[in-house]
């Protein structure tokens, strides 16, 4: 096998092999370095796809607990086969990490199994089960994502003191679970054991769920998920932790100063996540990394070794999939002398409780800080016909857009398959459209997406029919 490429790309995960396949499609010879057995790196193994397949079956058990009957369908209660749901999930995964193998054929990319480092601009070794091989690239794209963060006070123990790669894949449902941090991996693994019957109490430092998109999500999000029989501690900040034989003891401070003492089965910490830089060799070539440890690039996802790139968790940026592989295609493209760029001000958000949570560009606060004019409409889920008939009024769609020129600046989203609804709201962002574009588009009826409608006609000048 010829160890001599175009493009190397070190790591497998959206951002790679996404940059991997369009470096290919583009005429250039190239191999992806992973240190994992299968391609698809943390979204596909431990992140976006194995939390959805368990999010997708606890939320069919929920409303086959709950919902059913409702709707006419009388069943004995429902029993959650745990086993049978990890089971589900773990081939769900092998499906999808061997269709990136399939693309890989494909598109005559060569896979290396093995840790890479950097050891000149152009070369990259490859260490596999203490056998070590060089490969060469005129190009290389570091992709090596990002992994679980520890805190100080509760380090992980891997048994009771886990993070979201053991809580994918717990021996049983627990009775108990405390989650540090109400972020996206707060919210969906904790909605994830809720459904089961797991009690589960989040303890997150700031004043609310999801913090870092608007509030009103956050606060609508917070009152869904105590219909679950969540318990929130917010404003509370942890300062150790106990672990024994069969549960965990945690002690944290609340924002009166006051001790909290809590208990549980469980403690996932999910307080964000860290670059995965060690052992790439970045000291030896003088690639400067930020005070959060992420690789520094210019523009161009370039380091500063020009012939060396980096993309996805390991830069700057939110840490999505998505966003990730973006990064990728613009990268390479830009490699061969395209004009390509990502908007980053057009990146979606989803967090897929129940309902879901999607948002687009800005927030209220962040509009309030810029001091940037903007009016809203705000369309309730209760007033859509459709809505009703799936037994799913609860949540709403906020549109913001500029208070003299109508343009769309932000939608933020929850509600049901508001997932799949923020697509159009980030077409509207792309291309600059007003509210009233949406407004006076037609769509179609009964649909979730008419609540879209809707609310940017309530944006654009009060005009909403329904509410
Ligand atoms: P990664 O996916 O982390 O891939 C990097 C790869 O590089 C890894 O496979 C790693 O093994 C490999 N690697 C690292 N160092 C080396 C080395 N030196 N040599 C060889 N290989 C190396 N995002 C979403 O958009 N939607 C979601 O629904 C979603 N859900 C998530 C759920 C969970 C529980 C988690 C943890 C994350 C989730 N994310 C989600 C985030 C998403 O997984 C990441 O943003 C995304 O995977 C980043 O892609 P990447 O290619 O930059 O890095
Ligand atoms: P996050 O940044 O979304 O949330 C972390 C939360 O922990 C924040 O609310 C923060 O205020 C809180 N926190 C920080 N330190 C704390 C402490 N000591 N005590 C209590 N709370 C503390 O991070 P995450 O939930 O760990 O997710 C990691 C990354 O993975 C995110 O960047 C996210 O975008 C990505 N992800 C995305 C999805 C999705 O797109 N649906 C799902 C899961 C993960």
């Amino acid at each position: 096998m010829t160890n001599q490429f175009d493009l190397v790309v070190i790591g497998g995960g959206p951002g790679g092999y996404v940059a991997a396949v369009r470096g290919a499609q583009l005429g250039l010879n190239v191999a992806v370095i992973e240190q994992r057995a299968t391609l698809g790196g943390t979204c596909l193994n431990v992140g976006c796809i194995p939390s959805k397949a368990l999010l997708d079956s606890t939320e069919l058990f929920h409303q086959a607990k709950t919902k059913f009957s409702v709707h006419g369908i009388d069943i004995s209660e429902p029993k959650a086969n745990w086993k049978q749901m990890l089971q589900r999930k773990r081939d769900v995964v092998a499906t999808t990490t061997k269709g990136i193998d399939f693309l890989m054929q494909k598109n005559k990319i060569t896979r290396f199994v093995g840790k890479g480092t950097i050891q000149s601009p152009t070369t990259v070794s490859v260490a596999n089960n203490g056998e070590t091989s060089l490969v060469t690239g005129g190009k290389i794209l570091i992709a090596t994502g990002s992994t679980v963060t520890p805190i100080s006070t509760v380090p992980f123990d891997g048994k009771r003191i886990i993070s979201s790669d053991e809580a994918l894949e717990l021996p049983e449902i627990p009775t108990t679970m405390i989650i540090i941090g109400g972020g996206v991996i707060g919210v969906e693994m904790g909605s994830i054991y809720a459904r089961l019957g797991t009690k589960v109490t989040i303890v997150e430092t700031m004043d609310g769920l999801i913090p870092t998109m608007d509030r009103e999500l956050g606060r609508a999000l917070e009152k869904s998920l105590r219909h679950l029989d969540m318990v929130f501690h917010f404003g509370t900040k942890v300062t150790s932790a106990i672990s024994g034989d069969t549960v965990v003891t945690v002690s944290a401070e609340d924002k009166r100063g006051e001790l909290v003492t809590l208990t549980a089965d469980y403690v996932l910490v999910a307080v964000g996540r860290r670059p995965n830089t060690d052992g790439l060799g970045l000291d030896g070539l003088g690639i400067p990394v930020d005070s959060r440890g992420r690789i520094e690039i210019n523009d161009h996802y370039q380091t500063s070794v020009p012939s060396i790139y980096a993309i996805g968790d390991v830069v700057r940026g939110i840490m999505l999939a998505h966003k990730a592989s973006e990064e990728g295609v613009a990268c390479v493209e830009q490699m061969v002398g395209q004009k390509s760029h990502v908007n980053y001000d057009a990146i979606p958000g989803v967090v897929y409780t129940w309902p879901e949570v999607a948002s687009v560009g800005k927030t209220e606060d962040e509009l309030k800080q810029a001091g940037i004019p903007f009016k809203k409409g705000n369309a309730p889920f209760k007033a859509s016909g459709r809505a009703r008939a799936a037994e799913e009024s609860d949540g709403f769609i906020k549109v913001l857009a500029h208070k003299e020129t109508d343009e769309i600046l932000g939608i933020h989203m929850i509600g049901p398959r508001v997932a799949d609804l923020i697509a159009e709201a980030v077409v509207a962002v792309e291309y600059r459209a007003s509210a009233e574009d949406i407004g006076i588009m037609s769509h179609p009826h009964p649909t979730f997406s008419e609540t879209l409608k809707e609310a940017a006609l309530a944006a654009s000048g009060n005009r909403a029919i329904h509410f």
